[in-house]
């Protein structure tokens, strides 16, 4: 299978690892749109929040809980924003799940 977080779970491709376990990996977006801005992906391939059935809850918990090591790490106390693009028009252009974590600046929407 062809698939880019794989990779670089796998170290095929290098990266930087920000947080990682036995279940997850967190490395730098490459395209960062926020002086903070961090995936967190599981480790093991699955296609997108919405193929996350069942017996997968617990792991995104796990994700979830990641974002916020990620987040304290980073020293973002003053918020930070957690994103999960699902399917194509959820905007999701990599095909195995990922957590945006972004910060470092302030992210209100609409801004101002
Ligand atoms: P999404 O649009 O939610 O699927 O997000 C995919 C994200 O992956 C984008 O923000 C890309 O910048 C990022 N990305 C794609 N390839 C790489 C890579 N090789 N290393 C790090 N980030 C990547
Ligand atoms: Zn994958």
């Amino acid at each position: 299978m062809d698939c880019v977080f794989c990779s670089i779970v796998a170290g095929k491709i290098p990266s930087t690892p920000v947080y990682q376990d036995d279940l997850v990996y967190a490395f730098p977006d490459l395209h960062p749109q926020a002086p903070v801005h961090v995936l967190i992906v599981p480790r093991e391939h699955i296609r997108s929040l919405d193929d996350s059935d069942a017996e997968k809850r617990a792991l995104l918990g796990h994700l979830l809980g990641s974002a916020v090591e990620v987040a304290r790490q980073k020293g973002l106390g003053s918020g930070y924003r957690v994103v999960v693009n699902t399917g194509e028009n959820g905007g999701q252009t990599v095909d195995h799940l990922h957590l945006h974590l972004l910060g470092g600046r302030s992210m209100h929407w609409p801004p101002g």
